[in-house]
């Protein structure tokens, strides 16, 4: 990007009620067949549209084509038997009826690559693409095969290069990969997580992110964020790690969080995708209140390097809510914008 504070989302926005139930994570598709499939693309160019009309520079898909940000993936792949389902404990957080893995996973087929070859035909702005991380995939399944987090989280990488390697080819400019569970096992991330996330990243040439939030606006997500205590800290853990990774961008939560706004100073160098914007409250934030947020990572980001973005995916939200969070993004950035180019 040549733009200064190039401004996108995390990921998903909210779906249309033709297509899904609104205001509802996870909620399942209401059409089948051919006509789900042209609903979607529908979706996707009316999510392509907001984001347009909003100004928004990095355009995405926002996640019309997905169900669930892991699930979708892990649906395409062989050895998961989703029929077959337990109860685990999702990010030490909330239970959660899984798929089961059953024997050895691979991925035969492409999963979203048409989708971005569709989103690509309909603009020429850079386009991000996100991916479940191998580390956030091995958390949402329970494993009767490998019986190891880490061994699993090697063959998703694998399956995820594929995909990653065909979505650069579809004219994917930025890759991100979704990781929440970064911030809950730091001791795996610096085990083996980083490791599985670069072999998911190998050989790519376009840009690639992470994206390491506290989740969703839903309960399970705001009663754990009160066990955290005044300050989170949990990106001090993971980001020496993160600097010496060939990730380019990085997606974090800074609006209304308790993330003690410095940490970023850790991962200098970096590019750093700001959240501005609290997917958790249906409060529009003011412009000024994004302008805020910029103006103060902009202590620990030099200006060429920071994204304003929003602190996560925004489907569990109204449109309209959406749709005002979206602009008020876009009026925060031109206003710190204006104020870099004196
Ligand atoms: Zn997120």
């Amino acid at each position: 990007m040549t733009r200064l504070l190039p401004t996108s989302t995390a990921g998903s926005l909210p779906k249309p009620s033709w297509l899904a139930e609104p205001e509802t994570l996870w909620s399942p598709w209401k059409l089948d067949g051919a006509a789900l499939t042209e609903a979607k693309e529908d979706a996707l160019r009316v999510a392509l549209c907001e984001q347009q009309a909003a100004g928004i520079d990095i355009v995405s898909d926002g996640e019309q084509t997905r169900q669930h940000f892991v699930t979708t993936f892990i649906e395409h792949l062989e050895g998961v038997d989703f029929e077959k389902r337990e109860t685990v404990t999702i990010r030490n957080r909330y239970e959660a009826s899984v798929p089961t893995v059953v024997g050895e996973v691979s991925r035969q087929k492409p999963v979203f690559v048409e989708d971005a070859k569709f989103l690509r035909a309909q603009t020429s702005a850079p386009i991000k693409w996100a991916l479940p991380g191998p580390m956030t995939m091995i958390d949402t399944l329970y494993d009767a095969h490998y019986k190891s987090r880490e061994k699993l989280a090697w063959e998703f990488a694998v399956a995820l290069n594929e995909e990653a390697r065909e979505l650069q080819e579809a004219g994917v400019d930025i890759i991100q990969f979704d990781e929440p569970a970064f911030n809950v096992f730091f001791e795996e991330v610096n085990d083996w997580g980083m490791a599985t996330l670069e072999r998911a990243m190998e050989g790519l040439t376009c840009e690639k992110a992470v994206h390491i939030c506290y989740g969703y606006g839903i309960k399970a997500n705001t009663d754990w964020k009160k066990t955290l205590g005044q300050e989170w800290r949990q990106y001090e853990e993971i980001f020496p790690s993160i600097r010496k990774s060939s990730v380019d961008l990085v997606s974090l939560e800074c609006h209304n969080s308790h993330v003690p706004m410095d940490l970023i100073e850790l991962i200098r160098g970096k590019k750093v995708m700001v959240g501005a914007i609290d997917v958790a409250s249906n409060v529009i934030e003011k412009p000024e209140d994004v302008a805020a947020t910029l103006r103060e990572a902009l202590n620990f980001v030099d200006a060429d390097k920071l994204y304003p973005c929003t602190n996560c995916g925004m489907a569990p939200l109204s449109r309209d809510v959406a749709r005002g969070k979206l602009a008020a993004l876009v009026s925060g950035a031109a206003i710190v914008r204006s104020e870099l180019q004196g």
